[in-house]
């Protein structure tokens, strides 16, 4: 269950558009805890944590979360903590070699027929697992003319067929940004999809304004949209209403999350994620298993409760509900399905 903290603005009041919802942030982990009435009995170690990667988290976000409650799941995604400190073994800062597909800066070229830009180096909200957290976005961070030399590398590779916004957070770069991007883009003939793989309308659902949904659906580009929802209590009725907006104009939503160790790992959960989900019209699509990013050791699911909770969730959901259970592996030229046959693990390119 979770409770307000903060009051929502009356009918009469102003509105906060998402570039001031973004500007008002919250920044440092003590003003989070003091919003939650959480005593902050160990800010030693989230302030070494917090230097080393500084938090950020909206306040419509931060109202989903429950008061003096330490473990609420939404919170446990954004607090830094002393253990991100820890060095431990396998996890690196940079678990999917992306270091190694990066062509020229600001194009990220894995996989065939697919190519992923860095539109924004920037994050509404600072996720403690995320696996491009040590990403060197400054190497990746374009200015117009240089995002020329991007244009022409999807020009030239005709097996492109889609483009992928990320980031950071493509929607964090602005409508007039994206508009001149997208038309650039889908003057390219050989492209035909556009994905944005984006967490911004799920942290400011404020995001899905008039201008965004202008140069989404002023394209000639099919729109995949892709989510990242990790838990239900994410989900509340303004990001339903942005995921219907999109929906009613035609975008495609689908949803990805992370398995992560007590905060969406069990069958509950993740069933009722589902149900959720589909109640706002986004497709639940892909659960990832934790990529071993150094900083986030203390959400790695094992593998035995990655089987059973796919095992129960088969069982618990109708198959369209259920998301495909994957992994990246640096080297790999797909995503890698999760399957255990017999107790065993094998992975499936899919
Ligand atoms: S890229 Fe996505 S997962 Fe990573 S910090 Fe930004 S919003 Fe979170």
């Amino acid at each position: 269950m979770t409770a307000d903290i903060i009051p929502h603005t009356s009918i009469n009041a102003h509105q906060p558009c998402w570039q001031e919802e973004l500007a008002a942030a919250i920044r440092d982990p003590a003003s989070l805890l003091k919003l939650l009435e959480i005593k902050p009995s160990h800010l030693d170690g989230i302030n070494a944590a917090q230097q080393a990667w500084t938090i950020r988290v909206p306040l419509p976000y931060v109202r989903r979360m429950g008061k003096g409650d330490i473990d609420d799941p939404l919170l446990k995604q954004v607090l830094p903590l002393g253990s991100e400190m820890l060095s431990v073994p396998g996890f690196s800062s940079d678990p999917l070699g992306e270091g190694d597909a990066n062509p020229i800066p600001g194009v990220v070229h894995k996989y065939h027929g697919r190519a992923l830009l860095i539109i924004s180096p920037a994050c509404a909200v600072h996720c403690r697992y995320c696996f491009r957290r040590h990403f060197p976005y400054e190497d990746n961070t374009l200015g117009k003319k240089q995002w020329q030399a991007a244009l022409d590398y999807l020009a030239n590779d005709e097996s492109i067929s889609e483009v992928i916004y990320s980031g950071g957070d493509p929607l964090a770069a602005n409508n007039n940004f994206l508009l001149w991007m997208t038309e650039k883009i889908a003057a390219i003939p050989h492209i035909k999809r556009l994905r944005i793989h984006t967490r911004l309308p799920l942290v400011i659902p404020s995001r899905i304004d008039s201008g965004c949904l202008h140069w989404l659906t002023a394209t000639r580009l099919k729109v995949v949209m892709v989510w990242h929802i990790n838990h239900p209590n994410e989900i509340d009725n303004s990001v339903k209403q942005a995921a219907l907006n999109l929906k009613r104009h035609g975008i495609e939503l689908l949803n990805q999350s992370v398995l992560l160790k007590q905060v969406n790992d069990t069958t509950q959960t993740l069933a009722t994620l589902s149900e959720q989900l589909f109640e706002a019209g986004i497709l639940p699509y892909y659960i990832h298993r934790l990529d071993k990013v150094a900083g986030a050791a203390h959400f790695h699911v094992s593998d035995e409760k990655i089987q059973q909770l796919q095992e129960e969730l088969l069982e618990l959901l109708p198959g369209y509900l259920v998301p495909r259970f994957v992994c990246e592996q640096a080297a790999a030229g797909a995503k890698l399905a999760l399957t255990f046959p017999n107790k065993g693990q094998l992975l499936n390119p899919i």
